[in-house]
């Protein structure tokens, strides 16, 4: 999508709070901007008991907690937690994300991860922007095996959802949305706690809970490296310097993971080990991906409500044998993959946010600048006809949503990791790495556990799944029936 794309409301593209129709410029290049105005940012100081790298969901939320924990605790202090980020909280995949929050997956474990992280939501749904609407996710017959097992897995977990099959799916979709159309549609799960958040104002909300509990928050400092000794980190290396780190470092640098993977000395490499005993050498420990993603307007006299008025809850559909055509009959996929949620907050007038399966680009990408700016990784042409008809392939009400989308510049990429499972584990000594590959701003309940293993010394049982060894030991995941890396 070109740079002078329609934007009929005028709104600012880079930064909500200036009035800027052009992205700011950092040492001569675009920069991605923080989402939200910046107060009482601290200067970097010389030394720190803590030093969390990223303002994203993940190093904010750690950061926060961190403090919370130290003070409430009796063991620290909030100001012992600094926390550096080139830009500011919201500048990477945080900010642009579509904030759906959901725990449909099929990787079992990851149901815990949800389970904390909708807690964490639940804490502050006001400044945090949590809709709790629930999540509807519908599939064909060949996933039915696969729903009943998550079904259970998410009841295990203390996590509720419906499942309805066959007829009960399809009476049950179009009670809430009489206009639905059931076609293909065999199984159905809802979700009770799921739902979706704003991601601005999430992103203001953890800024302002770090700020309230005294965490030093260093924003426009970049990180160029980290000063390692016998497999610690000593210091952290900035361009303003350097800051010593007296106990541990957590490294939650989203889709720059892979650079900050190099200055710790770990290999791009690894050889992978299944359940199943089948071994891949030498795969990229980091592969890139492009997301797909848009929005539209939503046209006078149509809403996104359900059959008695509510919110509708976030809506995911995955059709694996069904066809998209185009309005020539030319295929355009040969899948339904499409998820939506209402998102007048995001759109600027009410309209839907949503996506379909992200592309795979390889261990390459070109991180600066990033997001929305990146002209090489906006969402492809194709994609407006796609959702915009899958739309009115699901519901008599969106047949003719095509006009209304919002020509806007949408884009966003992420690192993934071998098993697209996220990675939090220890990455030296003492420094830790929540990676989540790029479909964690869901996960806000990582940084609440990240910094209870820090500050109990004990590592919570919900993180162990995810470490590094279940590439070696043969615990990889990736058991899963969908075509897209994040189910
Ligand atoms: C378009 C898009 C849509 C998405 N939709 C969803 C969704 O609906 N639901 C969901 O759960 N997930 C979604 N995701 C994924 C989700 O956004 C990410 O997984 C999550 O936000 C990552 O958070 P993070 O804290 O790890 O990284 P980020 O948010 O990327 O934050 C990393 C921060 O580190 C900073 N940084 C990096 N390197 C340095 C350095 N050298 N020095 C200083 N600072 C540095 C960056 O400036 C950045 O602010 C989406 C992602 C994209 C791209």
């Amino acid at each position: 999508m070109k740079r002078d794309a329609a934007n009929p409301k005028g709104h600012s593209q880079w930064t909500p709070f200036q009035d800027e129709l052009e992205p700011a410029n950092k040492s001569g290049r675009l920069a991605n901007p923080s989402v939200i105005p910046l107060f009482d940012v601290a200067a970097l100081p010389d030394r720190a008991r803590f030093v969390v790298v990223g303002a994203g969901v993940h190093g904010m939320s750690t950061a926060w907690h961190l403090a919370m924990s130290l003070e409430r605790s009796g063991k620290g202090k909030g100001s012992e937690v600094v926390l550096i980020d080139k830009q500011g909280p919201g500048a990477g995949a945080t900010g642009v994300a579509c904030g759906c929050i959901r725990n449909f997956y099929m990787t079992g474990p990851l149901h815990a991860i949800l389970r904390e992280s909708v807690a964490v939501w639940e804490s502050d749904p006001v400044n945090f922007g949590f809709q709790q609407v629930g999540y509807i996710s519908v599939g064909e017959a060949n996933q039915e095996a696969d729903y009943v097992k998550l079904h259970k897995s998410q009841k295990d977990n203390g996590y509720a959802s419906d499942l309805y099959v066959g007829r009960e799916a399809k009476a049950f979709l179009t009670s809430l949305w009489p206009d639905f159309k059931t076609a293909n549609c065999d199984v159905v799960l809802h979700e009770k706690p799921s739902g979706y958040a704003g991601t601005h104002l999430a992103v203001w909300g953890l800024d302002q809970k770090c700020r309230q509990w005294g965490v030093q928050r260093v924003y426009g400092a970049e990180v160029t490296g980290y000063d390692m000794a016998n497999g610690t980190v000593n210091g952290v290396i900035t361009d303003r310097g350097r800051i010593g780190v007296d106990e541990a470092v957590v490294v939650s640098a989203g889709g720059w993971m892979p650079i900050h993977w190099d200055w710790l000395g770990r290999a791009s490499k690894l050889d992978v080990t299944y359940p199943d005993g089948h071994r891949e050498d030498d795969m990229d420990m980091w592969t890139f991906w492009r997301l797909l993603e848009g929005e539209v307007y939503l046209p006078d006299g149509v809403d996104f409500r359900t059959a008695d008025g509510r919110d509708s809850p976030v809506l995911h559909v995955e059709l694996m044998n069904t066809p998209v055509l185009g309005g020539d009959g030319r295929e355009l996929q040969d899948h339904v993959y499409w998820y939506t949620r209402y998102a007048a907050e995001r759109v600027g007038a009410p309209g839907l946010q949503g996506g379909t399966i992200p592309v795979k680009l390889g261990p390459e990408a070109v991180l600066e600048p990033y997001g929305h700016l990146n002209d090489r990784y906006q969402a492809d042409d194709w994609f407006a006809d796609y959702y915009c008809t899958v739309a009115g392939m699901l519901f008599e009400r969106f047949e003719t949503l095509r006009g209304h989308f919002k020509e806007r510049r949408n884009g966003g990429i992420g690192a993934f990791t071998p098993d697209n499972v996220p990675v939090f584990d220890w990455v030296a000594d003492n420094a830790f790495m929540t990676a989540d590959s790029n479909h964690g701003f869901k996960m806000i309940g990582v940084g609440k556990l990240v910094a209870n293993m820090l500050v109990q010394g004990e590592m919570p049982a919900a993180l162990r799944p995810f470490g590094l060894e279940r590439y070696r030991t043969g615990a990889t995941f990736g058991d899963r029936n969908s075509n897209c890396p994040w189910v």
